[in-house]
C-alpha cells in the first residue's frame, strides 16, 4: 500500500478515449490498495488555443486575466476525468488549484508555489477517493488564480507529491522515458533506466524537454522519486532519483542539443574593468538570460565579447546592446542565428579526466568547428554551426558508447 501521485500530460488526456484509459489505470492502482492522486494537464492543444484566443483580443493581454483564462484548460480535464471515474463506479473528486489551496506568489503566468494545504486532499483520500487535481495552477494570497509557466503541471505534480510525502510521482507522457539523446535525431538512442536529478537538470536545460526544469529542482530538494513513463504502455520508464554510487561509472549519460539560441558578438570594446558588467548588466535589466560567454583579446587595448541569448530575445538584446556598444567607443555588434549548442552530460565526469578533450577530438574529426565552449562539473557544451548539430549529436552519442548495439 503506497501513496502514488500520477501526472498525465496533454497528449495522455487528448480525447475521451484516452481519458478513459487514464481512469482505468488510476482505478487499477487504487484497486491494488494504493492511495491515488492524479494531476492532469489541459487536453493537448488546449493551452495553445486559449493563448491564441487571447491574442485575437489584444497583443498584450493583462496577465492576471490571462491566468484566469489559461486555468480553464486544466479545469476541463479534471472534471472529465472525475466524471469518467465516477461513471465507472470509482469514488473520485476533482479539485482546482484554489480548491486544494496550492498557494503561489503573485507573478502571473510564471508563479512559484510557496505552500500546499494537504488537509482537503488527505480527507478525500481517507474516504477512499481518487483525488484529481488541476496541474499548472494555484492561487495567491489575495485569492487570484495563478499559473506556473508552460509545462507547469509537472511541477504541480512533484510539489503535491512532496507535500504529501508520496512514495512516487509517476509522470505519464507520450514517450516511454528519458533517452540518451533525442530519438528523432539519433535512431540509436537508448532509454535510460535511471538518471540522477543533477543529470536530468542539465539535460532539461540543454534541450531535452521531457520535464519542466522546476519540477526536477523540486524533486531533488524534497527527494521525490520520479518515474517518467508512457501512458500508452505498461513498460517501465526512466527513474529520476538521487545519485547512486555506481552512477559515476558511466562517464556520459546523455547528449543534448539546443537550436534556440543566437550568438551576439560585440567587437572592439575597451579591455578594462567594468566592461563586462556594463554589457551584461544592461541585458539582465531587460530580463534577457545569457548562456555561453566568451571573451577574447583583440588588437591593442580592445577586446571582443561573444555570448548567446535565446533566439526569441535576440531583437530585444540587440536593441539593448547597440547603444551600450556606441557608448563604449563605437564597438561593432554582430549576430548569428545559424548556431546550435551540443552538450554531453554525466556525473561520471567528476571522476574521469579527458572527457572534454575527447569531445573536441570527436567533433574535429568530422571537420566541425567549435565556436564557443562552456563547462560545468557534469557538462560540456560546444556552440557550433547549426547545420552540423544533428551530425554532432550522432557522432558524440556513438563515441561515448551510448548507442545501442545494432541489429
Ligand atoms: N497546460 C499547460 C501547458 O500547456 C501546462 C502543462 O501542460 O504542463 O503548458
Ligand atoms: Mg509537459
Amino acid at each position: 500500500m503506497a501513496l502514488v501521485v500520477q501526472k498525465y500530460g496533454g497528449t495522455s488526456v487528448g480525447d475521451p478515449e484516452r481519458i478513459r484509459n487514464v481512469a482505468r489505470r488510476a482505478a487499477r492502482y487504487r484497486a491494488e490498495g494504493n492511495d491515488v492522486l492524479v494531476v492532469v494537464s489541459a487536453m493537448s492543444g488546449a493551452t495553445n488555443g486559449l493563448i491564441a484566443l487571447a491574442h485575437q483580443i489584444t497583443d498584450l493581454p493583462d496577465e492576471r486575466e490571462m491566468d484566469v483564462l489559461l486555468a480553464t484548460g486544466e479545469q476541463v480535464t479534471i472534471a472529465l476525468l472525475a466524471m469518467t471515474l465516477l461513471s465507472l463506479g470509482v469514488p473520485a473528486v476533482s479539485m482546482t488549484g484554489a480548491q486544494v489551496r496550492i498557494l503561489t506568489d503573485s507573478a502571473f503566468t510564471r508563479a512559484r508555489i510557496s505552500d500546499i494545504d494537504t488537509a482537503g486532499i488527505r480527507a478525500a483520500l481517507s474516504q477512499g477517493k481518487i483525488v484529481v487535481v488541476a496541474g499548472f495552477q494555484g492561487v495567491d494570497a489575495e485569492g487570484n488564480i495563478t499559473t506556473l509557466g508552460r509545462g507547469g503541471s509537472d511541477t504541480s505534480a512533484v510539489a503535491v507529491a512532496a507535500a504529501l510525502n508520496a512514495d512516487v510521482c509517476e509522470i505519464y507522457t507520450d514517450v516511454d522515458g528519458v533517452y540518451t539523446t533525442d530519438p528523432n535525431v539519433c535512431d540509436r538512442a537508448r532509454k535510460l533506466d535511471r538518471i540522477s536529478y543533477d543529470e536530468m537538470l542539465e539535460l532539461a536545460s540543454v534541450g531535452a524537454k521531457v520535464l519542466q526544469i522546476r519540477s526536477v529542482e523540486f524533486a531533488k530538494k524534497y527527494r521525490v522519486p520520479i518515474h517518467v513513463r508512457s501512458s500508452f504502455s505498461e513498460v517501465e520508464g526512466t527513474w529520476v532519483v538521487e545519485e547512486e554510487g555506481n552512477m559515476e561509472q558511466v562517464v556520459v549519460s546523455g547528449v543534448a542539443y539546443d537550436r534556440n539560441e543566437a550568438k551576439v558578438t560585440v567587437r572592439g570594446v575597451p579591455d578594462r574593468p567594468g566592461i563586462a558588467a556594463r554589457i551584461f548588466g544592461a541585458l539582465s535589466e531587460k530580463n534577457i538570460v545569457v548562456d555561453v560567454i566568451v571573451q577574447d583579446v583583440g588588437e591593442g587595448d580592445r577586446a571582443s565579447m561573444t555570448f548567446t541569448v535565446p533566439k526569441t530575445d535576440l531583437k530585444k538584446a540587440l536593441s539593448v546592446i547597440e547603444p551600450v556598444a556606441r557608448e563604449l567607443g563605437g564597438a561593432e555588434v554582430r549576430s548569428d542565428t545559424g548556431i546550435g549548442k551540443v552538450s554531453i552530460v554525466g556525473v561520471g565526469m567528476r571522476s574521469h579526466a579527458g572527457v572534454a578533450a575527447k569531445m573536441f577530438d570527436v567533433l574535429s574529426r568530422e571537420g566541425i568547428n567549435i565556436l564557443m565552449i562552456s563547462t560545468s562539473e557534469i557538462k560540456v557544451s560546444c556552440v557550433i554551426e547549426e547545420k552540423y548539430l544533428e551530425l554532432a549529436v550522432r557522432v558524440l552519442h556513438d563515441a561515448f558508447g551510448l548507442s545501442k548495439e545494432e541489429g
